[in-house]
This record gives C-alpha cells, structure tokens and sequence, in this order.
C-alpha cells in the first residue's frame, strides 16, 4: 500500500484488504474440526492429560461418614452451656478409622481426632485448645455453636452426582478425587496421532555440519514441545527439501498416517514453495493471509481424511500460529470442551510499538511490581525470527487489530503460557 498516492488516513495502517482476520479464521477451524473417535479405558493414574470420554458419577458419599474437622471433644449440642461452664465426663477416644463404638449419653462426651466418624448421639465439635481437661472430666463455656466443626455425610459430593464431566481434560486433582470414590479405571478418548515435518532446502538437523547460507531446523523441536505438552501422539518426519516429488510423499504418507499434520515453511508466496500447489491436487486446503503478526501466512484444510496444517517457517511465526489456531484446534479433535485461551488484562510497563490493522501477538513477561500488582513488559525485539524473545517471554502481549501502540500504564490482555495448555 503506498503511502505517497493515498491521503485516507484508514491508509496509514497494516491493512491488507485480501487478509482474512484471525476470528474468522478460527470460526472456520473450529466449524470444520469434528471430535476424534473411538474410547479406552484406563486406569486413572494413565488419565492424567487425558480427555475424559464419560461424566464421572459419585458411586458413594464424600464423606462417607460424618466426621470432625478438628482434635477435640465430640459433644451433645444440647449439652453446651447457655452461659458460665459446663462440665462433661470423657467416655471414651475416637480415632480416623477407628470409631468409638459407644454413644454418648446426657452429660458425656468423647475425644476425637479430625477425620474421626462422630460418635453416636454426638454432633459437635469443641477444638481442644477451647476446654479445660481435668482426669475424665472437660469444661467447656459458653460461645461454642451447635453442630461447629462436623464434617456432614455427602458435604463434597452425594451419591449419584456427576463429578466429572465428559470432555474434560484430566488433571492431578482429578486423580485425587476419582481415588476418594474408590473409581480405578475410567474411559478416556483416543490420542489422536500428529504427524509434523518442517519444509526447506536451507534446513539442517542437529549433528550435520552447516554449510553457508543453511540453518538448524529448530521448528520440529518447538513443535515436538507443544505437541507432547498438549498430550498427543507424535511423528517426526524430519525436514523435506523444496522438491515438488517429496512433499507430495510426504504429505501422503503424513494423511495416511496421522489424524492430523504440521508443516512449517513454504506457505508464502516464494518461488520454492510447492506446498500449495501439492496440496491444490490432494485435498482441499484454503490459504489465508491472516491479518496478523506475526505469522501471516497459514494453510488449514484437510488431505484425504487428515486435518492439515501449514504454518509460517520463521520460528516464533510458527510458535505464535500454533498456539492461536492448532493448539485450540486439536483440543476440540481431542475432545475438550474447554478450549478458549485464558486472557487477564494487566498494565504494561512499557510503549509498544504497533500500527492499527492486524492483530499482534507480542511477547511479553509478566512479573509483580513494586507495589505488588501485576505489570508486563516487553521483551525487547519482537521480530518473527528472534526466538530467544519466545524463550524469555511467559506470555502473549495481544493487542487487537484496531490498537495503535501502547504508551507505558496503558491496560493490554495478556494470554500466559502456563495454562495455555
Ligand atoms: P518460509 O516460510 O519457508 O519462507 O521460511 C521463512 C523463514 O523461516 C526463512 O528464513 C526460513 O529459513 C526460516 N525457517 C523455515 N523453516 C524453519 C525451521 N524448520 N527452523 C528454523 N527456521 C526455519
Ligand atoms: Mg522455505
């Protein structure tokens, strides 16, 4: 667009009127992926990441018992003394897991530990540090509440109800509370298998001598990253030179292969980039020129029954894709339900340079300031080649397309990388 022959100041801006804008790009993934099928059970501890393929209900109450929240005495409530003192006799000690098989009667009480079954006829708890003990015998006054410190029989969860809901991606505390109900095994979906090759005759893998003008792949390594974090089964295919022969085997063998696959390098418009025009007699894939930055170009369709998708070769442009539309994307094929990214609005302490008309994603690290809220800052150089500015970030500075920059104070979203996943 050429600022000399254009005096519209809507001009002045990154827009490119054939761009596509990243919300439309993900309502089209989104419309397009369907969920993964087919089911395995396992037992919970093999869960963890998994996408829980059933609604998990409660065989049994939590608690199964009611029980005390604390050491203590177990008491009649109709023995609490409405002013001064009270007096009670210690009939007896109630353990976890071994319960006092005798009631208490008018007048009497029991020692209890927390987690002990409350005795029958009890149905308070006095903590220890509020009486005064003497032999057998307790005094207890007068602020104590009927029914404090009880744990009631299905407090956390009663029989019947759902715990855990189908779609959900299992976490450690999912495994915490499937063992409280004494569940061993639960249905998971299928991982679904990903496969993912980087494209470029200048690429070279790790232990090969570099000669002038190559470079390390490192695209594989950052997407074998994401990939196992997200939890997926991987393939490696290596780096495909710019020949017309072998990106076409390998995109055959990678829709043959997998559920799903990633390429990153030659979606945009070069002289060497055969993946278009490959993927133009395989499958039905559209090339979009996002408006965003970085990361521009992107290929999303699918090949013979695989989702496929071609990502910009600049290392952090890859990185950035990824995240905005595969990450959220193989999540619904994995069967989540729960796939929107977390976004907080915090101040930036630093002015960011941006021109109105594509949407950016800049990295950003978030840290507590001095008066103890949270601020982000920039990393520095944001250009889509810098990766050391994704390993230094620990989040996603998104500023929509309309914004204009952003002065030192001014309020941005940020998107964390913990939890993205
Ligand atoms: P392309 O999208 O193929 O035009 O590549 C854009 C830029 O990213 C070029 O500078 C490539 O050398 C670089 N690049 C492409 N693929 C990779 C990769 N796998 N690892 C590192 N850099 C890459
Ligand atoms: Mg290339």
């Amino acid at each position: 667009m050429s600022k000399t022959v254009n005096t519209d100041p809507s001009c002045m801006d990154d827009f490119d009127p054939n761009s596509v804008r990243v919300q439309q790009a993900l309502a089209r993934i989104d419309e397009t992926i369907g969920t993964i099928e087919g089911f395995e059970s396992v037992a919970i501890r093999s869960a963890l990441g998994r996408t829980l393929a059933m609604d998990v209900l409660s065989p049994i109450n939590v608690p199964s018992h009611t029980n005390s929240a604390m050491d203590g005495y177990a008491v009649r409530s109709q023995d609490l003394p409405q002013s001064d003192t009270g007096t009670l006799t210690v009939v007896g000690t109630a353990f976890a897991g071994h319960p006092l098989e005798q009631a208490i009667g008018p007048g009497q009480c029991a020692r209890i530990m927390t987690g002990a079954m409350m005795p029958e006829g009890a149905d308070t708890v006095i903590m220890q540090e509020h009486v005064e003990r003497e032999d057998d015998r307790v005094t207890v006054d007068a602020r104590h509440q009927p029914g404090q410190n009880v744990r009631q029989v299905g407090e956390d969860l009663s029989v019947g109800q759902i715990v855990l809901h189908s779609g959900r991606r299992i976490i450690p505390a999912d495994l915490g509370l499937l063992a409280s109900l004494g569940v061993a095994e639960v249905r998971v979906m299928r991982r679904p298998r990903v496969a993912f090759f980087s494209t470029g005759d200048e690429l070279r893998s790790i232990g090969q001598p570099l000669a002038s003008g190559q470079i390390y792949d490192s695209n594989r390594y950052t997407l074998f990253g994401m990939l196992t974090e997200l939890g997926v089964e991987i393939m490696d295919m290596g780096v495909i030179p710019d020949d017309r022969e072998q990106i076409e085997q390998a995109f055959r063998y990678a829709a043959e292969n997998a559920d799903a696959f990633i390429t990153t390098g030659g979606v945009s418009v070069g002289e060497a980039d055969y993946v278009k025009e490959t993927l133009d007699r395989l499958g039905k894939v559209d090339f979009w020129k996002i408006a965003m930055k970085p990361g521009r170009p992107l290929a999303f369709g699918e090949v013979k029954g695989a989702y496929f998708f071609g990502l910009p070769g600049n290392p952090v442009s890859s990185m950035v894709t990824f995240y905005q539309f595969v990450l959220p994307a193989l999540k619904r094929l994995m069967g989540q339900t729960d796939v929107e990214p977390v976004r907080i609005p915090v101040r930036c302490a630093s002015s960011l340079k941006k021109r109105a008309g594509r949407m950016e994603y800049q990295r950003g690290i978030l840290e507590t300031s001095e008066d103890g809220s949270m601020v982000v800052r920039s990393t520095g150089h944001q250009g889509s080649h810098i990766l050391s500015s994704m390993s230094e970030a620990n989040c996603f500075i998104v500023l929509p397309l309309e914004n204009d920059g952003v002065k030192p104070g001014d309020v941005v979203e940020v998107q964390p990388f913990y939890g993205l996943i």
